[in-house]
């Protein structure tokens, strides 16, 4: 069975050979993808070790990896982000865990180098069978249930299951692992009147739509598996940021940004 990590590089690279999305993004998460794979296997592959998850007490194994994560940014990414990184590799060694531990209080979509460096650090931490410490989690079916963090994209598959709502899933942003979740329901303010949920997709994309609700004005990206079954959807959910400017422009939020930033 393909591991995980190369089948979102797989597929990232597959998106970015086709100019139908875009190209751009693609070919930068492609890479830092492969960063983020040689990070949790330097995590995974540490003999005598595995994840506390108490952030303060693990950084001093994670931290070994931020240097490469800082070099990939500065070799692919965009001109900002890339700045960034720079500026980071200068900084002392005191800034960054500080950073790294507000992020993990309090989660945000624009910080990139601490959600880059921590999914897949959780994603780990979740299959060693761990759990996180000094993090608050909401008992909401709309967070993930592991960490707490917001959905990124959710999924529609194929599932041998009874119940009616059971084939749709969500990605959690923050450490990459999945959550059964009704299929109707807004996954950021729990609306459940159909006539206040609208989809939108573009023929450009067949199994990629916009899921938006009325009610709180946000949206995610939901990607059918049943359609394409070999889709990525945290890959195909970059590939398809046309559609967010679609949302964009009608007023709506996403829930969560991506590592991409849109
Ligand atoms: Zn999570
Ligand atoms: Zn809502």
């Amino acid at each position: 069975m393909i591991e995980w990590w190369d089948k979102q590089i797989q597929r990232a690279d597959q998106l970015g050979a086709q100019a139908n999305g875009s190209k751009e993004l693609l070919t930068f998460y492609a890479q830092l993808l492969r960063a983020q794979k040689d990070i949790y296997d330097y995590l995974r592959g540490r003999k005598d070790w595995l994840p506390s998850g108490d952030l303060e007490n693990d950084w001093s194994v994670l931290s070994e990896t931020f240097p490469k994560l800082l070099k990939a940014v500065q070799t692919y990414g965009p001109v900002s982000l890339a700045a960034e990184a720079r500026d980071l590799s200068a900084t002392d060694n005191v800034v960054v865990p500080e950073r790294l531990i507000k992020y993990w209080r309090s989660a945000s979509d624009l910080q990139f180098f601490a959600k880059a460096l921590l999914q897949p650090y959780l994603k780990w931490l979740a299959e060693s069978d761990g759990r996180p410490v000094g993090r608050a989690i909401a008992a909401s079916e709309r967070h993930c249930p592991f960490c707490g963090g917001n959905p990124q994209v959710s999924f529609l598959q194929n599932k041998e299951t009874t119940a009616e709502s059971g084939n749709r899933d969500l990605i959690c942003a923050t450490c990459l692992s999945s959550w059964q979740f009704r299929r109707v329901v807004c996954a950021n303010c729990g609306e459940e009147r159909p006539a206040k949920l609208g989809y939108f997709h573009s023929p450009k994309f067949d199994h990629v739509r916009i899921e938006a609700c009325d009610t709180c004005k946000h949206y995610i990206k939901g990607v059918d598996l049943t359609r394409v079954g070999f889709a990525a959807p945290i890959v195909d959910e970059i590939d398809a940021a046309p559609l967010d400017l679609w949302a964009r422009e009608r007023g709506f939020t996403k829930i969560e940004l991506n590592l991409v930033g849109v």
